[in-house]
């Protein structure tokens, strides 16, 4: 039996979903499938795996042997989550573990397992019906990425399998249950679905109530920096609120570091400087794809960091700074403590929460904050789920996300900050909740909520390029167009994903899986990327190639120059007068840009042009470094990123030696950069993957372009993409618009325009001002 400790024990009947333990369990009891509904702090994902494994579900010896999974959108969710459950569980507390990609805590004693949607779906192709699972928790459904929503239609058909199975030969096999969670009432997508749950819709348990009151303050303007805004507000805040601390919702890296800094000026700051942590565990089990790999692109993209809100005059430019002056002041519903005065000579104490942190370094914004300061979190929408900070009391949201965006037609991706819906901001209110009642400070007025908020997040699987989904569905047997989608996608972005399989060789013609298909689906990487490194084994360049993709699936290896903090000063009022600090800050960003100069051209060193070779020698070289992190420090590389191109080197050589034993020897870690024709081969390898993505430079085209003059660099050089994108679409209505350009951090970018390719074979298409190609690319001239 369970012993919890009575703190434990006492937290645990405040819960909502705690009083529905009895109904909750007969459900499951009852039925295969069922859904449960509460509030964000109703205690769905700490306490269902609880009541499972208290009615006996992964005991070895009970009648329903087998894990209990529970699967989390983020890492970091999995990894603090399965803590929490497992301090919940007191004596048991050796029983739950995670799984996240390259790292695990799991062992044979293992009855709960927390991990990403990823590492669920991996398992399901090695073992459809899931074997070592008696229940199957997806949690936060309402997140609908991909991986959750395949996930659903997947373990739709195992439920029924598993329940077949167990009517034949009762002894040997048992059910599988499966409780989806969700903290919002969407769910019709999968109650309503009829060919979802083919035994009708399942029952939906409700947890009424939440546990502590949130108050919601909206701003009564909105501003449109709203960077700016935080800073001012988060400085108000911290000087006239109680104790308690504050979660700032921001859109990405760049913003945090930003107000991190500032807020460290400005405030004493409990920490003198960052300190890094000790290395990752690794593990090379085979895990798929997550939330974080999919980011990829979300930040290669800052080059227009606007809001997204041109068109909303509502939108104030200007500061206003009386507008609000007394929001912090009329607050009420706070006890200050005896002894507690107005924060004035609190510290603060400033943390970092986003995915491209090591996950080890996310972890602590768990730890109590030092004696006399205030925690202040700044986060991505990472915060936005499942995690409970301790002692947070005020959130304070700027109300939009960098969001991922697809345009069906183009292929072209964009990532894009844009507002969240009004379900994401009601869950980044919730997270002031849940050790105490809390304040949720909306950057945005209610207007402005109330008219131009969606109701929910479109589902992912709407707005993604398919290929890998759809080549996992066809090579586990599965229909594609007839798959049980929660959301069916839309049509031409299968048949666009099918097209591009076919491509790459992965399917034939009748839409089956190839030999090389299924090969293909063996790698936890994009079919183009799994293309590239079958060919690289094929050419005896295993190992090498295993490197190049490791360093391109990673996502951002090298910073961009817009990440270095080169920000230029505001153009100075010219009543300004130069300050010495200003020169010592002139002068600091001249260095670090020298410095950023030097480092990319010894990356470039015979990489011949090519973005991607440029990216590979990073990894090479990184492998020669005893200090890893020293070197990416003065090579502006990533460390996260590297450590896991690094990791999934490993992984991958492993999968290829258990498929082709002669294909490569044990792992390396060093490995010498590629002689000059290995460079050649390489190129023309990486080619094969993205053979549908080649673009033509413009003035060689059948019609060469009118260009009001001639093109003075690099970037300005038009090209036309030869497969559709924008450009044969977009020129009926917009002549401009047909062109694609590249990317100023491609090495090509620095090419005299005279001496650029004819032809280029580009990784994406993005869209800024003008559209760009980033070309992760080996120029071909053939
Ligand atoms: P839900 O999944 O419904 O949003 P959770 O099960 O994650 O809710 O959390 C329920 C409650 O458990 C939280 O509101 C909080 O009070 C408590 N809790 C969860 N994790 C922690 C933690 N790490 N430290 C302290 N309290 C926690
Ligand atoms: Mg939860």
């Amino acid at each position: 039996a369970v012993e919890r400790t009575p703190e434990i024990q006492e937290a645990r009947l405040q819960l909502p979903v705690v009083a529905e333990e009895q109904k909750i369990m007969e459900a499951i009891h009852n039925n295969d499938v069922v859904v449960v509904w509460g509030a964000t702090g109703s205690g769905k994902t700490t306490q269902v795996p609880q009541f499972l494994y208290e009615a006996g579900y992964g005991a070895p010896d009970g009648p329903t042997p087998g894990m209990i999974g529970v699967t989390q959108p983020r890492r970091v969710a999995a990894v603090s989550m399965s803590k929490r459950v497992g301090d919940e569980l007191g004596s048991e507390k050796a029983k739950v573990a995670y799984q996240i990609r390259f790292d695990t805590s799991t062992s044979a004693k293992t009855a709960v397992k927390f991990m990403t949607d990823g590492v669920l779906l991996r398992e399901i192709s090695q073992d459809f019906i899931l074997t070592k699972y008696s229940a199957i928790v997806i949690d936060e459904a309402h997140e609908r990425s991909v991986n959750t929503d395949i996930l659903i239609g997947m373990l739709s058909r195992i439920v029924d399998l598993r329940a077949d199975l167990a009517k034949k030969d009762p002894k040997k096999n048992k059910p599988l249950k499966l409780i989806i969670m969700s903290a919002t009432l969407r769910i019709s997508d999968f109650t309503d679905n009829k060919r979802l749950f083919r035994q009708g819709p399942p029952p939906l348990l409700k947890a009424e109530g939440r546990q502590y009151e949130v108050t919601n303050h909206f701003a009564r303007k909105t501003q449109r920096d709203y960077v700016e805004e935080m800073f001012r507000k988060v400085c108000r805040g911290h000087r006239k609120l109680p104790r308690g601390g504050m979660l700032v919702f921001l859109t990405g890296q760049n913003e945090i570091t930003h107000l991190a800094k500032r807020l460290r000026q400005t405030f004493t700051s409990s920490q003198s400087k960052e300190v890094t942590t000790g290395k990752v565990q690794i593990s090379p089990e085979q895990t798929s794809l997550e939330t974080e790999d999919i980011e990829l692109g979300a930040n290669k993209d800052d080059y227009h960091d606007d809001d997204g809100s041109d068109s909303d005059d509502s939108i104030i430019t200007g500061l206003d700074n009386d507008e609000d002056k007394d929001e912090f002041e009329d607050e009420g519903g706070f006890d200050i403590e005896e002894g507690e005065t107005e924060s004035e000579e609190l510290k603060v104490h400033v943390l970092p929460l986003y995915s491209q942190l090591p996950t080890n370094q996310q972890m602590r914004v768990f730890d109590a904050p030092p004696e006399g300061s205030r925690l202040i979190v700044l986060a991505t929408n990472v915060a936005e789920t499942s995690l409970t900070i301790p002692g947070i009391r005020y959130v304070f949201d700027c109300g939009r996300a960098k969001e991922k965006k697809y345009d069906l037609t183009t292929g072209v991706q964009t990532f894009e900050v844009g507002w969240i819906s009004k379900a994401s901001a009601n869950q980044r209110a919730g997270r002031a909740g849940r050790t105490g009642p809390g304040h949720c400070y909306r950057l945005y007025s209610s207007a402005v909520f109330e008219r131009d908020f969606d109701e929910y997040a479109e589902p992912e699987i709407m707005r993604t390029p398919l290929e890998a989904v759809v080549l996992q569905l066809k090579s586990m047997g599965a229909p594609v167009l007839g798959f049980p989608f929660p959301t069916p996608p839309d049509r031409t972005n299968l048949q666009k994903a099918e097209n591009l399989l076919l491509y790459l060789g992965a399917v034939s013609l009748d839409g089956k899986v190839t030999k090389l298909g299924h090969e293909l689906s063996l790698y936890p990487l994009n079919p183009r990327f799994a293309r590239i490194l079958v060919m690289g084994v094929a050419q005896n360049l295993t190992a090498q190639t295993i490197a190049l993709v490791a360093a391109l699936s990673a996502p951002e290896l090298i910073t961009p120059e817009n990440k270095l903090g080169l920000r230029e000063p505001p153009l100075a009022d010219p009543s300004h007068i130069r300050t010495e600090q200003d020169n010592v800050e002139a002068e600091e960003r001249s260095r670090l840009r020298k410095a950023y100069n030097k480092a990319l051209a010894k990356l470039a060193v015979n990489a011949k042009h090519s973005d991607c070779i440029k990216l590979n020698n990073a990894v090479c070289a990184y492998a020669y470094e005893s200090d890893g992190d020293a070197f990416c420090e003065d090579m502006f590389l990533n460390a996260k990123a590297m450590r896991e191109a690094g990791q999934l080197r490993q992984q991958l050589t492993s999968i290829v030696r258990a498929h082709r034993p002669t294909a490569l020897s044990a792992y390396q870690t060093k490995l010498p950069a590629p002689s000059s024709s290995e460079v050649n081969l390489l190129a023309q390898i990486c080619a094969a993957g993205f053979i549908d993505q080649i673009a033509l430079r413009a003035d060689l085209a059948p019609i060469p372009p009118e260009l009001p003059r001639k093109p003075k660099t690099a970037i300005d050089v038009p090209y036309l993409t030869l497969f559709s994108s924008t450009s044969q679409r977009a020129s009926k209505e917009d002549p401009a618009r047909q062109y694609v350009y590249l990317h100023p951090s491609s090495l090509l970018a620095r090419t005299p325009p005279a001496k650029l390719p004819a032809y280029i074979i580009y990784s994406h298409l993005q869209r800024a001002a003008p559209s760009t190609v980033d070309a992760t690319t080996s120029p071909k001239t053939r």
